[in-house]
């Protein structure tokens, strides 16, 4: 008997596959229990049904591997807790290193890895085949043995965890579309459904490849594109069948494969690349009644490849292919899935984007119920945030960025890396005057930000060691430090606050006090009712009820969101996204002064135009909002222009910057000397993860202000005392520096974890951050970091090691 749609659902989650399984599971495990979950099929009709089922441990980053690590710590005990069979295969698996840059990258994840609590081991092709003896390993240098990880019943595991939320008191509807979604004046939702219309006070679209639909009922839109994806399964293999033991699933970058064992049959699934890719429904518009749909297949396309996965094993190649599965996966545009609020709107979620749902169904489910029901996850959830990506991520985005993310799937992450599809979304008009300088860039957000620039027309050689860029940006640093120099920052995100109540909520939704005086800037944070970091901000009051906010790129929209939401309903307060308006210029180093002054009569001199303040000034004739702040501790101003005077300002100061030496740098540089200041950076270092004091931000808090939000748990950290606390260190490296997500050892007591670093060129150490057990953050603390395998000493550190007094900044 299927259950009548309910008139009201505290939480209503569209799809029954594994991810919307996964999140109804944790809600209900956290006690959550008054959530509905709508499935127009049955559970698992979409992508789930047909995946083949791996659970890997190795992925490219720290907070992805935690997700990936819940899963293979609930999936074995599933069966247990529930009743229901998922038929785990604690195979674990090998990676395969070919190439120096692999193995670096084992041995940065092997770091990972020891922070995460799973289980790896770098091992040599002699003891690859004592283990999987059907591994031909000619060429391989060696392997990333992880040994808790397998592969499941991808549909066993579904219903296991929809047993153990439906045991827990929550509800599945199945065989009933969603068909609509209302925003109710209330703030409430009203679900549509072909069997009745349901309220809700929060929804949650986990409608895999359906989910760009969805979005679209409350008038959002998805990153998504439904990539298609081969398996083919052998006939039998006499050779496995004559042993006991299960070979680990094999994953080899040379075939771009997974290859296992299924039963006694050989599985080998193709990630192909090299141009010929396929995405289903490719407008990310799928047929609503596709339904536990596979397509045909094309082995002519995998044929190159499988013909590479039978030399990898070719006990393989005599079994002949019996099946072959060929089936839809929601990839999102840059390969993590898409998990949190939707921006621009209160209680609405996306759980969806997940091309490894099977893998990261539990774990996104468990951090993103956190995320919903408490405003927190205990991890770092920035770039799984579906605000990661604006409007600029159209059809042709979502396309180029899926096809290039699929094709990638089993390729070496290297640091650095600059990939081709989609670029040049949103543009400064700087672009092809630096190009003309060298210029090399990054994208975020869409922006085209300078990363470094060519002095003689090389390429960067990306490595996890130092490369042949590092003495091109140790030459712009020195510049910065030694003489002036020049950056587009454009993409920075930018708003105007305004309104008779502007200071009073932005004192409110701000742990720091407001600028008071007009002209006054000041550096403010947005937490969450549990003190936990959102936000960083530069607030500059341009009048009394006016104020001028900067933020990271990155966080144009969620940035946004913190501002709007966080405002009352009887507050005057208006607020304006200006990002696109103007454009940034950084200006900085001991002759910037100079050099500003030929092209403006404004006073330029400390008592006129202190450090932390801002005007609007005249620079070469045009008009510019000037701030005396930036991010590498020099003398210095940003410049913020209307967008068509950009090219003029550059030329000018270009110009008349020769005199003094001017160079161009960029966001490399940037780095190391944000690390010789110690400055923190947003979504390293301040993350959701971690408090204001954990940070060791106390001095950006006033306790005396009336109120703010987050102070009750700031107050209550304060007395109760830290676990953890962020450390700046120095490290003893060679030809690498910290990453972020290294462990930190006391002996072989994992004591905590870096988040980010850099070579201090200018200082000529190497540098970084780290949070770890309180115990051990005391300056003069000494401990071990672990790079690329091996422990390096490490000291905390007093204070910046370069102009700790901020004399440079006040000159
Ligand atoms: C061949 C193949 C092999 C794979 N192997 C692996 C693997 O080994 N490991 C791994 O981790 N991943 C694997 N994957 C990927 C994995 O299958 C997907 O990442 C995962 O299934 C996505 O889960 P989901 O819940 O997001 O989507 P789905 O399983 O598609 O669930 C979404 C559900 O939403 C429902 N729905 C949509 N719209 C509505 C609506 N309006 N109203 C009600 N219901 C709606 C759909 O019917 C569907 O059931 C594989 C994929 C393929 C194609």
């Amino acid at each position: 008997m299927q259950a009548e749609v309910p008139d009201h659902a505290r939480i209503v989650i569209v799809g029954g596959g594994i991810m919307g399984v996964g999140l109804l599971y944790h809600l209900a495990e956290e006690g959550c229990s008054d959530v509905l979950l709508i499935e127009k099929g049955e559970l698992t009709s979409g992508s789930t049904w047909h995946a083949a089922g791996q659970c890997p441990s190795l992925v490219g980053n720290y907070n992805l591997a935690k997700i990936h690590h819940h899963g293979n710590t609930l999936y074995p005990k599933l069966e247990e807790l529930t009743g229901q069979y998922v038929s785990w295969h604690a195979s674990g698996s090998i990676r395969i290193a070919r190439t120096s840059d692999d193995l670096d990258w084992f041995k940065y994840m092997q770091g990972i890895a020891d922070n995460v609590g799973f289980r790896m081991q770098i091992i040599g092709p002699d003891e690859i085949r004592k283990i999987n003896p059907f591994m031909n390993t000619e060429g391989v240098l060696a392997g990333a043995w992880t040994l808790d990880d397998g592969h499941a019943d991808p549909a066993g595991l579904t219903q296991a965890m929809a047993r153990g939320a439906k045991n827990s008191g929550a509800a599945i509807i199945r065989h009933n579309r969603v068909t609509d979604i209302r925003a109710l004046p209330s703030g409430e939702w009203e679900v549509v459904t072909e069997k009745g219309t349901v309220k809700a006070e929060i929804v949650v679209n986990a409608a895999g490849c359906f989910a760009r639909q969805v979005a679209q009922m409350v008038g959002s839109d998805l990153p998504i594109c439904n990539m298609e994806h081969h398996y083919i399964v052998t006939g039998p293999v006499p050779e496995f069948e004559a042993r006991d033991e299960e070979i680990p699933v094999m994953r080899d970058p040379y075939a771009s494969a997974y290859l296992r064992q299924e039963q006694n049959c050989g599985l080998v699934g193709i990630y192909e690349h090299n141009g010929i890719t396929q995405a289903w429904a490719p407008s990310g518009f799928p047929n609503w009644d596709s339904d536990c749909e596979l397509f045909s297949d094309d082995l002519e396309r995998l044929m190159p490849w499988l013909a590479r996965a039978m030399e990898c094993m070719p006990v393989l190649e005599a079994a002949g292919i019996k099946r072959i599965v060929n089936g839809a996966i929601p990839h999102s545009a840059d390969g993590p899935p898409l998990l949190g609020p939707v921006a621009g709107l209160k209680n609405f979620w996306h759980c969806c984007g997940s091309s490894f749902g099977i893998a990261q169904g539990a774990g996104c489910g468990k951090y993103l119920a956190q995320w919903i029901l408490y405003g927190d996850a205990e991890i770092n959830m920035t770039e799984f945030d579906p605000r990661r990506f604006g409007g600029y991520a159209d059809d042709d985005y979502m396309q180029a960025k899926g096809f290039q993310d699929y094709g990638m799937t089993y390729l070496t992450p290297l640091p650095g890396e600059e990939l081709p599809a989609a670029r040049d979304c949103r543009t400064s008009p700087l672009q092809k005057t630096l190009q003309a300088h060298g210029c090399v860039y990054t994208q975020t957000f869409g922006w085209e930000r300078p990363k470094w620039f060519s002095p003689d027309g090389r390429t960067e050689q990306y490595s996890y060691r130092r490369n042949n860029v590092f003495e091109v940006v140790r030459d712009e640093c020195l510049a910065v430090r030694e003489r002036v120099g020049i950056l587009d920052l454009t993409g920075f995100a930018k708003y105007e606050v305004s309104g008779p109540d502007a200071e009073v909520f932005l004192n409110r939704i701000c742990a720091n006090r407001i600028p008071v005086k007009p002209g006054r800037i000041g550096l403010v944070h947005v937490l969450s009712e549990a003190g936990r970091i959102q936000a960083e901000m530069t607030v500059t009051r341009l009048d009394d009820d006016r104020f001028y906010l900067l933020s990271a790129a990155a966080a144009e929209l969620r940035d946004l969101d913190f501002l709007c939401h966080g405002q009352l309903p009887d507050e005057e307060v208006s607020i304006n996204n200006v990002t696109n308006d103007r454009g940034v210029l950084v200006l900085a180093g001991p002759r910037s002064r100079d050099l500003l002054r030929t092209l403006s009569d404004t006073p330029l001199d400390s008592v006129a135009f202190p450090w932390l303040s801002g005007r609007e000034i005249t620079v070469a004739g045009l008009s510019v909002r000037a701030l005396r702040v930036n991010y590498v501790g020099e003398l210095g101003w940003e410049l913020h222009a209307a967008m068509a005077d950009m090219q003029g300002l550059y030329d000018a100061l270009w110009a008349a910057g020769q005199e003094f030496g001017l160079s161009n740098f960029g966001l490399y540089a940037v780095n190391s000397l944000r690390m010789e200041k110690a400055y923190r950076g947003w979504g390293a270092e301040l993350t959701n993860e971690v408090t204001m004091l954990d940070a060791a931000m106390d001095r950006f808090i006033r306790f005396d202000k009336d109120d703010f939000i987050g102070k009750q748990a700031t107050l209550q950290q304060a007395e109760q005392g830290l676990s953890w606390k962020l450390v700046y260190i120095e490290v003893d490296a060679s030809d690498s520096d910290i990453r972020g997500g290294e462990p930190v050892f006391c002996g072989d007591l994992c004591i905590g974890v870096t988040t980010s670093g850099a070579y201090g060129h200018c200082v000529q150490k190497s540098l970084g951050f780290a949070y770890v057990d309180i115990a051990y953050a005391d300056a003069e603390t000494r401990f071990h970091v672990d790079l690329l395998g091996d422990r390096r000493a490490a000291e905390v550190l007093a204070e910046p090691v370069y102009d700790p007094a901020n004399d440079k900044l006040r000159t």
